[in-house]
């Protein structure tokens, strides 16, 4: 029969411990979730600012729809670019001191563009591209789907990085890593990857999803935090619907990037345009994201996690970024911390194998600039009882 495959590949993940469900809220308020009825505290937003529910944010969404509609109505070539576009646009250019920067609906769709304009066939059989290999499952499928060769680098290994680079014959090298790692929330070493780029004319690009919002004087991330101009980050991309409580994403770069990719970024032009209202609200919540006060509000609390785990004798890793990972080491185990958590009223994800790589199955713990002290005092004596009850692996 015609797609038999489906069935047997759903029976081999269930059995792994692989197999993955999505959990409906039923509302959302003050970081309590709702989930089957019940009630929890939420350890598993991106929502690193609160963002998501701020007035302000909230408002201008409203007025937007009021000015411009629900929809963008077409495509960006179209009529689907509006003032509330481009203004959003050059707030990112002249904060970014980046000549030009493009929407996207989507950090997936942000992506998935990039390399495929970068590396058509046309153009992209003498390019290389190197990957590392934390890299988001949009920017590695991208890269596989395009001309280009594509090799991937040790975690933030620049010896291994710098092998690569030497031995293989390019016309264009583009060298892609992440301003704060999604899944592990350490951080790239920016100044040797830009180092390294500059020495073999290798173009760095950052997806900085995770660090847009949360670092640098201005939350503007990675770019502002180190200083690093256009000429050694050619290529930045980042999303609105981490930090910034939103929804999309955009690339910024030279004017030159931004007109190429224009003309020839198909999930730009064959896309509706985001909302324009989207556009506004985005627009708000950077201008707020701009006071540090939630940015100092996250450290403060990242801190206090830390201080906290260590003192209840919890293994915690490097990370100093409001991803905190602990690691269990195989699927089961992950589910079923993950479950006992969630049986003390604590949502923290068990994020398994492929996303992170074999036998580093893990909860992946997520702070934000509202938790109080005893919501993180509350998730570290849950953890401490739940680690305590589960089964090691094997
Ligand atoms: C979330 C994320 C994306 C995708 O962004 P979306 O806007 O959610 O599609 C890309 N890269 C990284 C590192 C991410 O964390």
């Amino acid at each position: 029969m015609a797609f038999d495959f489906m069935a047997s590949a759903l029976q081999q993940k269930a059995q792994a411990g692989y197999l993955r469900e999505r959990q409906c809220v039923e509302y959302e308020k003050d970081g309590v979730i709702s989930v089957g009825g019940q009630h929890y505290l939420n350890f598993a937003s991106n929502d690193y600012l609160a963002m998501r529910q701020h007035q302000g944010v909230l408002q201008t969404w409203v007025e937007g729809l009021a000015q411009f509609g629900g929809g963008s109505g077409a495509s960006p070539l179209v009529t689907g670019y509006t003032q509330a576009h481009r203004a959003l646009e050059e707030y990112l250019a002249e904060k970014l001191n980046r000549e030009a920067v493009l929407l996207f609906n989507s950090g997936f769709a942000a992506n998935q563009a990039l390399c495929q304009a970068l590396f058509a066939a046309s153009s992209g059989s003498n390019s290389l591209i190197l990957a590392d290999k934390f890299m988001h499952a949009s920017f590695i499928d991208g890269a596989m789907g395009s001309a280009a060769t594509l090799k991937r680098f040790k975690h933030n290994d620049i010896p291994h990085l710098k092998t690569l680079i030497a031995d293989s014959y390019h016309q264009d090298c583009l060298v892609a890593s992440e301003g704060i790692f999604s899944m592990d929330g350490d951080s790239a070493p920016v100044s040797d990857l830009v180092a390294l780029c500059e020495q073999h004319s290798a173009w760095l690009m950052l997806d900085d999803a995770h660090g847009f919002g949360v670092l640098g004087k201005n939350g503007m991330g990675t770019c502002e935090q180190y200083d690093l101009s256009v000429d050694q980050v050619p290529v930045l991309m980042a999303t609105f619907g981490k930090a910034v409580g939103t929804a999309g994403a955009f690339i910024a770069g030279s004017r030159e990037l931004v007109e190429y990719l224009v003309n020839f970024a198909r999930h730009y032009i064959f896309s509706t345009a985001m909302p324009a209202a989207q556009a506004l609200a985005t627009l708000y919540s950077l201008t707020e994201i701009e006071k540090p006060e939630r940015r100092l509000a996250l450290q403060k609390n990242i801190a206090i996690f830390r201080d906290l785990a260590t003192d209840a004798g919890l293994s915690l890793t490097e990370s100093t970024s409001a991803i905190q990972p602990v690691i269990l080491g195989c699927p089961k185990d992950a589910l079923a911390v993950s479950e006992g958590l969630r049986q003390r009223g604590i949502w923290v994800p068990a994020i398994r194998h492929p996303t992170v790589p074999k036998n580093s199955d893990r909860l992946r713990i997520t702070l934000n600039s509202e938790h109080s002290q005893n919501d993180i005092q509350a998730l570290v004596d849950a953890l401490q009882l739940t680690m305590r009850d589960a089964i090691p692996c094997n």
